[in-house]
């Protein structure tokens, strides 16, 4: 299957040659729209908000005729029927798009950014855009709130969603149930509760079950929370003695490195890191970059401002996208530029879940361990990142995991050893096989002839 080529099984010597790359901050001004824009309006985490590009018009108005009209129409397709996120780009997240030299259309279609970032009708599989068991909330999280954006999945850990908005919205996330502005194919689910109200509800929850002592600070992305909210919200947690672990996630430390580098967003981090090592803990920032392209010299500065006022760890968490970076050569790249260059932690890289229209992006089980396999050895073992797969009912497992693999079908069958919030009384939870489905396009033919019958059957 030439999709899913081995780099390690066509190249004499070494199959990945590692090159130290340093970061380079593309040249904004090669796009039409920003030819006057200067470092002090770039370097602006306002400028940045106020010049997303929110819909095609302003898309227009920053490339220009740089891409021809036959793009513009493909994207306009996607977005009336099939995209489950609305369109928002930080200008720092789309000059990461074909970044060293003008894009052109061919360029810009080819660009692994672009791919997950704005993605087009013809990036789809027009046979099977959706898995039969694809699902809004694919890893259930909505039915595991024990509060409003509380969901206690795993028996010592929550996930604590402050707000359904983010920065920048991304074509495959995950939570495209819950988060940003409905689509023409999704409407969303909304928040009811005010801020205020749902925090409380959070610490509340944490007081009353002091077994939990990690919290995912997440969303939507922290980024968007006004900062004096969110650092009342984090107090709040460092005054409950059981949380010892808290993780902040935000992408928009490579969408918009310019909101971690404002005045008061540092200093308030500062205060919250020194409260934290005062108490002992662990506070530590997640996020999500899936390529070595989203690494500038700001993102690497806003990684390492983060580091010097107290965050113990900074640490990646990527997805596993085909025609985004699902080869060894993009990942170990994106490894070093993470670990050699920006202070950032390789730690995870997780499968594509398997939300609505998200086929063309996921890669089988088997495909994920021969990678994993591909990449041992290259990066230190403790920034060896492990590609882990989020099986729905279970949680996460790291790929090499699995039970039972049917390969016809493209079924695999996995264990688990603790209870959900939801599983509370089920005596038969931990004895079960839990399946996860690879993407049907991948499996040969007699297993696509075989989910075709399942569905006219449907
Ligand atoms: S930043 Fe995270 S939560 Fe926000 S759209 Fe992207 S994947 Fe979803």
């Amino acid at each position: 299957m030439t999709q899913f080529r081995n780099d390690a099984a066509t190249a004499a010597g070494q199959p990945y040659d590692y090159q130290r790359r340093t970061l380079v901050e593309p040249d904004w001004t090669r796009f039409p729209g920003w030819r006057d824009v200067t470092a002090h309006q770039w370097e602006s985490a306002q400028w940045q908000r106020v010049n997303c590009v929110k819909n095609i018009k302003q898309l227009r108005a920053v490339l220009g005729d740089l891409v021809d009209e036959a793009f513009y129409n493909d994207l306009d397709t996607d977005q009336q029927r099939l995209a489950t996120m609305s369109m928002l780009l930080p200008p720092q997240m789309l000059n990461t798009m074909v970044p060293d030299k003008t894009p052109d259309t061919a360029s810009f279609y080819a660009d692994p950014i672009r791919r997950y970032m704005l993605p087009v009708a013809t990036d789809r599989h027009l046979d099977w855009p959706s898995h039969p068991h694809a699902t809004r909330d694919s890893l259930h999280e909505h039915d595991m709130w024990v509060a409003e954006g509380l969901t206690h999945r795993y028996p010592t850990k929550v996930l604590a969603e402050l707000l359904s908005t983010c920065p920048q919205y991304c074509g495959h996330c995950t939570r495209m149930d819950l988060v940003g502005n409905s689509t023409p194919t999704v409407d969303k689910l909304k928040l009811t509760l005010k801020p205020v109200d749902r925090y409380d509800a959070h610490l509340a929850y944490l007081k009353a079950h002091p077994g939990v002592r990690d919290v995912v600070v997440s969303g939507g992305d922290v980024a968007n929370v006004p900062w004096k909210q969110l650092e009342a919200y984090l107090m709040g947690l460092l005054s409950v003695p059981t949380v010892r672990d808290i993780r902040l996630a935000t992408k928009a430390l490579a969408g918009l490195p310019q909101h971690w580098l404002q005045g008061d967003v540092v200093e308030g981090l500062n205060r919250v890191a020194i409260t934290a090592e005062r108490r002992g803990v662990n506070l530590a920032v997640h996020t999500h970059v899936n390529h070595v392209n989203s690494l500038t010299p700001l993102v690497a500065r806003a990684a390492r401002m983060l580091l010097e006022v107290g965050v113990r760890d900074v640490r990646n968490q990527g997805v596993l996208m085909r025609g985004v970076n699902a080869t060894t050569t993009d990942l170990l790249d994106l490894c070093f530029g993470l670990q050699g260059e920006a202070g950032i932690l390789p730690y995870y890289f997780y499968m594509c879940d398997m939300i609505p229209n998200a086929e063309h992006w996921r890669v089988p089980v088997w495909y994920a361990q021969q990678l994993q396999h591909d990449m041992m050895g290259y990066l230190p073992g403790y920034a060896t990142p492990r590609i882990v797969c989020d099986v729905p009912f279970v949680g996460k497992r790291w790929v090499h995991m699995l039970a039972e693999y049917d390969r016809e079908h493209g079924i695999s069958y996995w264990t688990k050893n603790y209870r959900t919030s939801i599983e509370a009384s089920d005596a038969e939870a931990l004895s079960k096989l839990y399946a996860y489905y690879d993407p049907i396009d991948t499996l040969p033919q007699s297993g696509q002839d075989w989910w075709r019958k399942q569905q006219v059957a449907a």
